[in-house]
């Protein structure tokens, strides 16, 4: 048996529910073990072109069982509105090829409300949050202030814990924000519309993955955002509020003791960042706008222009430390094509010297980056499928990224399609 773990290197945006469609071909079971509807993975093949928000990447092929851990923010409304769209284009969901952990807690419609409050609070000071709900949610979550996926086969007793829950909630929303109230009726209704679709895929996914890993079966972990966004380990507070490093994999989906053998670091081959905070190595005006549009940096949540800048070393490899990565996917080398030469941010300069760690968080804002060239390859390589289809100067780029991150480069994607890839063999 044999699991792995595919994770964003960086701000996220990487590509990976790009990698997780093509690799869970060789998969049973792909689990989302954190963060929620605030992910936007897209994948392309031959269903259609899906922006995937909470539903695993593992969907659209038959035989894979897709979970959604305990560690996840699960959105039930959303998560109806997700399900309906893919089954519009054919793709099946049933409780045989989705199931949600039944200690996943919900997130409430205050959670949404919440973010915005706060955002609209901090105004010029805001963290750009996707106004999902998801650091309310969290923060409830710590608080144990949540109501688990499992608690809605409980009438009498969810009517209980959401009244405690609001009589609380109810006084922040007042008190902090003047915002209007919750009542346990609409709170009771909402669980029932909402809840009651998503109770088919409940259960208890612990046992689920116990009898899975006796049979030996593979599980593949697909982390939402990356490295960068990490609660604990990414730039703070500019994080997500959950951890996406593959070491959080196993407790997220319910199976600490499950081992990853293979972690993937999805990266692109520039780089981009959704939302506000430090971003050293970033681009701005003619330069920054080519790159944008080559690569078409939209958000696929929220339809904001991503900011974009040459690949940065340093944060690479800090963020291929941090999450283990065994091998590197580097994702869009087809969106440089157009460049005559290829920046590439090789340092950081800090308070007067050239440095190659990452630094904390605090000092990223005064960090500067230091650039090198590379030559570019002027020519159209989406249709590369091997190595050797790639172009010298390409090669030399990806064997240069390969050197400087410490990490071989086994998958290179070339296009947004799922068989626009050239794997390595080592
Ligand atoms: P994720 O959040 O890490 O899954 O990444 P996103 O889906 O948010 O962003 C990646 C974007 O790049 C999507 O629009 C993909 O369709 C697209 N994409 C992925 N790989 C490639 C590639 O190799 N080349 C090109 N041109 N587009 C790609
Ligand atoms: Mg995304």
């Amino acid at each position: 048996m044999s699991n792995c773990a595919v994770v964003g290197i960086n701000w996220g945006d990487e590509g990976k529910g790009r990698m997780v469609d093509l690799l869970t071909e060789k998969y049973d079971i792909v689990v989302r073990y954190q963060g929620g509807g605030n992910a936007g993975h897209t994948v392309i093949n031959e269903k259609g072109k899906f922006a995937l928000h909470l539903l695993p990447s593992g969907i659209f092929r038959e035989g894979v069982v897709n979970v959604l851990g305990n560690g996840v923010a699960l959105d039930p409304e959303n998560l109806c509105r997700e399900i309906d769209d893919v089954r519009a284009k054919g793709v099946a969901v049933t409780p045989d090829n989705l199931k949600i952990s039944s200690r996943a807690s919900i997130l409430m419609p205050w959670h949404r409300k919440l973010d915005e409050l706060e955002e609209l609070r901090l105004a010029d000071k805001k963290y750009g949050s996707t106004k999902q709900g998801i650091a309310p949610f969290y923060s409830d979550k710590y608080q144990k202030k949540t109501i688990l996926a499992g608690e809605l086969f409980d009438k009498e007793h969810l009517k209980a814990h959401a009244e405690e829950i609001l009589e609380w909630k109810d006084l922040i929303l007042k008190g902090v924000y003047g915002a209007e109230l919750y009542t346990v009726e609409e709170t009771l209704d909402w669980l029932d519309e909402f809840g009651g679709r998503i109770k088919p895929f409940i259960c208890d996914t612990e046992e689920f993955f116990d009898e899975a890993m006796k049979q030996g079966k593979s599980i593949l972990f697909e982390a939402q955002l990356g490295t960068l966004r990490d609660i604990d380990l990414g730039i703070y507070p500019y994080t997500t509020s959950s951890n996406t490093l593959a070491a959080y994999a196993p407790i997220g989906s319910g199976i600490p003791y499950a081992s990853i053998d293979n972690v993937i670091g999805v990266v692109k081959a520039y780089s981009t960042c959704v939302g506000e905070g430090p971003f050293v190595c970033e681009l701005f005006g003619d330069e920054a706008e080519k790159l944008r549009e080559a690569g078409a940096e939209y958000g696929a949540k929220t339809g904001r222009p991503r900011r974009v800048g040459p690949l940065d070393i340093v944060a690479t490899s800090y963020g291929v430390k941090m999450q283990g990565a065994k091998e590197i996917a580097l994702t869009k080398l087809d969106v440089l094509s157009y460049l005559d030469k290829i920046p590439v941010c090789v340092k950081y300069e800090l308070d007067g010297e050239k440095k190659a760690k990452f630094p904390f968080p605090s000092q990223l804002e005064k960090a500067r980056p230091v650039t090198e060239y590379f030559p570019g390859w002027h020519c159209d390589i989406s249709g590369a499928r091997s190595w050797e289809d790639l172009p010298e100067e390409a090669r030399s780029y990806v064997t240069f990224i390969e050197r400087a991150v410490g990490c071989r480069i086994k998958y290179i994607s070339v296009g947004a399609e799922r068989d626009s890839i050239i794997v390595r063999e080592v």
